[in-house]
């Protein structure tokens, strides 16, 4: 942490390499990551505006394989409070999910975890947002727990026309890479991002911005130029091309933390979760019930019926 600033830059080329970079950033910042403190924000900050769920545009990105692993789950808890926020984004038809939800786009973008692929899928994303009309963008997983009145909350302190970028950074200091400017030139660049893995948003007036960078077939092209996933893509334009920096929230959380950490008495301000591998062991929020770990690995039916204590399926004794 002493280190200079730069001293420990590094150059990042290729997925594999941006992978190795994130998991020495996870080795850097100790055991005791999360890395960003727990601050109050948006708990601390008074409204600036009146937000109702409409306002909110909430992309959940999956993949057919996920739709029954991981997906029901969210339908079954979070996403079941405000359908009309929430829209899926997969790579599959699936006559069952959409028979539970209206709100699911086929973005005939490949099924394969490649760069491309994502970045195809967050293309999609925000073209619909941009049509939805609506105030506020963010953009989830299919592990991760969006906690509603929480992100209200949050973006009800800001104002959806000013410029807002809004996440967790996965690193502990800005990426570096290169931006490809012409056919055969190159310069260093480096960047905040928020990791898509904790969720995170764009204030409609900023997602305005980015729309040269972002609409139509741009955001492919741009994402080539850096040739990172869509993430990073999004950092690239954001704070490198529009100048904007990201808003750095610690109550946007990835499995890429150890979330035995959220203490169980903050879950009501935290405005995302998430559950996965973490160090090579199981990864998810600590809380005692309703439910055992065994029934609830993800721990989302528990966090749900604590938010939600009225929810029809949570057993009475979980009211509290
Ligand atoms: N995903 C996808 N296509 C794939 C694999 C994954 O769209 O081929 C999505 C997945 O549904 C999730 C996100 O990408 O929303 C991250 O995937 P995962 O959690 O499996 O990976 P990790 O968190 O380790 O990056
Ligand atoms: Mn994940």
């Amino acid at each position: 942490a002493a280190a200079a600033p730069g001293a420990l830059a590094r150059e990042v080329h290729s997925l594999s390499e941006y992978f190795n970079l994130l998991t020495r950033a996870r080795r850097d910042a100790g055991p005791s990551s999360g890395s960003v403190p727990r601050p109050a924000d948006g708990h601390a900050r008074p409204p600036a505006e009146q937000l109702a769920p409409r306002d909110v545009f909430i992309a959940v990105k999956t993949t057919r394989k996920f739709h029954r692993a991981r997906l029901d789950l969210l339908l079954e808890t979070w996403i079941s409070r405000h359908k009309e926020m929430t829209f899926i984004f997969t790579d599959g038809e699936d006559e069952a999910l959409a028979k539970h939800t209206g709100n699911v786009v086929n973005t005939n973008c490949s099924a394969a975890h490649s760069r491309q692929a994502l970045s195809c899928k967050m293309a999609v994303e925000y073209d619909r947002f941009i049509e939805s009309g609506r105030k506020w963008f963010c953009h989830v997983d299919d592990d991760n727990y969006v906690n509603l009145r929480a992100l209200l909350r949050l973006l009800a302190s800001y104002l959806h026309t000013q410029d807002v970028y809004i996440g967790k950074p996965s690193l502990d200091r800005p990426i570096q890479a290169t931006e490809r400017v012409s056919e055969n030139k190159v310069r260093p660049v480096h960047f905040w991002f928020a990791t898509g893995g904790a969720g995170f948003c764009i204030s409609r007036g900023l997602a305005l911005k980015m729309s040269p960078w972002a609409s139509g077939g741009h955001f492919m092209s741009t994402a080539e130029r850096i040739r990172l996933p869509d993430d990073c893509t999004i950092g690239y334009i954001v704070e490198a091309l529009l100048g904007v920096p990201l808003i750095r929230s610690g109550l946007f959380h990835s499995h890429l933390e150890n979330l035995q950490q959220v203490p169980a008495s903050e879950l009501h301000e935290q405005v995302t979760l998430s559950y996965g591998m973490f160090e090579n062991k199981r990864n998810a929020v600590h809380v005692k019930g309703p439910f055992s770990v065994e029934a609830d690995p993800s721990r989302f039916r528990s966090i749900h019926c604590h938010l939600y204590p009225d929810t029809p399926w949570c057993p009475h004794t979980a009211i509290f």
